[in-house]
């Protein structure tokens, strides 16, 4: 699915950069890695962003759904 330009913008931003928009919590989801994190989804092109970490110490940060396993 292609991206919208403001969803372009938020690919792999720091997690207090606030969401865009058009871009609607949904709740949270458990990854394949065990985590509960918040689920985007964006109203304009239909991609799913993450707010998670790539480990345990790892600042959050704004990642496609489709980029971690079990999810997307
Ligand atoms: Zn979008």
């Amino acid at each position: 699915m292609s991206l919208c330009a403001l969803c372009m913008a938020q690919i792999d931003r720091p997690g207090h950069f606030p969401p865009h928009a058009r871009l609607v919590k949904r709740g949270q989801v458990r990854t394949a890695a065990g985590q509960n994190v918040f689920a985007y989804r964006c109203e304009d092109c239909g991609n799913a962003f993450l707010l998670t970490a790539a480990h345990e110490d790892a600042p959050d940060r704004w990642v496609l759904a489709g980029d971690i396993a079990g999810t997307g």
